[in-house]
């Protein structure tokens, strides 16, 4: 693992180039480093910064915990997260059927496909993108999906999608300008782009500090409220038209947070912190919320 970090000049919300230090945090999952965090001083956007280069940010990835979880179902919390999982994909094929015709739908950051294959069964013509390669397989041989590289994305024809989706993707994308591009030339005039993230804004985020999870520092190198959604996707030719709750984040993150504060595994603490986060996320301070996009 290489030392050479970068560091962000200008903000890429709002282009300013003045900030302020904002938090210290540790990555706690693979090289156990610290890293800082820099807030905006013109928009109050929070960011990594010094973060790796982007051909090292491949190195923070290789911890199996990051690999997806495993699908043995042993264990209550590995047999409650695959409940909660199953539910999840159910709920999100739900919402775009409620949304959008049946058509084209890209996943970019797709992992190990469990996403796709939902959307295949229920009759959508699907395809995934997949930086890791591990994933990439296991999406190919458990449910035979037409997944590629990142870079295949520039091959992908105009306006061919109904739908793209990145569930937890924008927050590990160094070049958010170029991506943002990507997806409006690839997106259909009437399609939906579905941009889960992560929300700094949320009573766990501000409960727990350096300690929350979800800043996952260095592979979150953007730290997202839902003005910064707004203030970057606005004038680049989206409208965030919904704002939907990730109700299960909230207790997945605290369980995580307990744990990089007090060390040990809390379960009791983290399923009260999770509540108390949804019971005051009011519309939009979730854990981690679902914005729903369409172009201007
Ligand atoms: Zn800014």
């Amino acid at each position: 693992m290489k030392n050479q970090l970068i560091s962000i000049q200008n903000c890429p919300v709002c282009n300013s180039d003045q900030k302020t230090h904002f938090l210290s945090c540790t990555d706690y999952t693979v090289s156990k480093k610290n890293f800082e965090l820099q807030q905006c001083s013109g928009c109050g956007f929070v960011y990594t910064s010094p973060r790796p280069q982007n051909s090292d940010l491949g190195a923070f990835y290789e911890s199996d915990e990051y690999i997806s979880h495993s699908n043995t179902k042993k264990g209550i919390v590995s047999r409650l997260y695959q409940a909660v999982r199953n539910r999840t994909l159910r709920e999100k094929c739900e919402m775009i059927n409620a949304r959008q015709k049946k058509g084209a739908l890209l996943d970019i950051g797709c992992g190990t496909g469990e996403f796709l294959n939902t959307m295949k069964l229920d009759g959508w013509n699907v395809r995934g993108i997949e930086p890791g390669e591990r994933a990439r397989a296991a999406a190919k041989s458990n449910y035979q999906l037409d997944v590629q590289p990142e870079e295949a994305l520039k091959s992908i024809a105009p306006a061919s999608m109904d739908v793209i989706s990145m569930w937890h993707v924008l927050e590990h994308v160094p070049d958010l300008h170029g991506r943002i591009e990507e997806l409006k030339s690839i997106l259909k005039q009437d399609g939906l782009l579905i941009v889960a993230v992560p929300n700094r804004n949320s009573h766990d985020a501000q409960h727990y500090g350096k300690h929350w999870a979800a800043y996952d520092v260095p592979r979150h190198l953007w730290h997202f409220r839902p003005d910064d959604i707004r203030a970057l996707f606005g004038p680049r030719g989206f409208e965030v038209k919904e704002i939907l709750p990730m109700k299960f984040d909230s207790y997945y993150v605290s369980m995580l947070s307990e744990k990089y504060l007090t060390g040990s595994v809390n379960y009791f603490g983290a399923f009260r912190r999770g509540w108390i986060s949804n019971s005051r996320a009011g519309k939009e301070a979730w854990s981690s919320q679902i914005y729903l996009l369409r172009k201007k």
